[in-house]
């Protein structure tokens, strides 16, 4: 589904902070997606960026407080925990392991992953 869902004339719906309401505007330009990137309200003329509510995936990024904070295997995970994996997506910490390794349930399946593995200290101690 490549199709542009609205193209440059369309009417979409925008709160135009100028007449402070919220009224159709007109879409003015369009990303190569598809998406309304600006549009200009045929009230008063304002142009503004327009944020598509269908960009999905990447405006979820803004509510990822609840559904998990990026997998950062610096840090220490407990049971219950989420996270989100930049390539397995959101799972669950549903056992920790060893010291140092985690499982992780996965939309697909349970991974180990590792964890709590701060920064390596500098072993080399001079000798005096
Ligand atoms: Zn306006």
């Amino acid at each position: 589904m490549n199709k542009p869902m609205y193209s440059v004339g369309d009417c979409v719906e925008k709160h135009c902070e100028k007449c402070a309401e919220t009224r159709g505007h007109v879409v003015a330009s369009i990303t190569k997606r598809g998406h309304v990137s600006r549009v200009s309200c045929p009230q008063c003329g304002t142009r503004s960026p327009f944020k598509s509510p269908a960009a999905g995936a990447t405006s979820a990024r803004a509510g990822a407080t609840k559904t998990g904070a990026p997998y950062d295997w610096t840090r220490t995970y407990r049971i219950g925990q989420t996270l989100t994996h930049p390539a397995y997506g959101v799972g669950e910490v549903t056992a920790l392991i060893e010291p140092k390794k985690i499982d992780v349930l996965f939309q697909d399946r349970l991974r180990r992953l590792v964890h709590s593995q701060a920064q390596a200290q500098p072993q080399a101690q001079v000798q005096p």
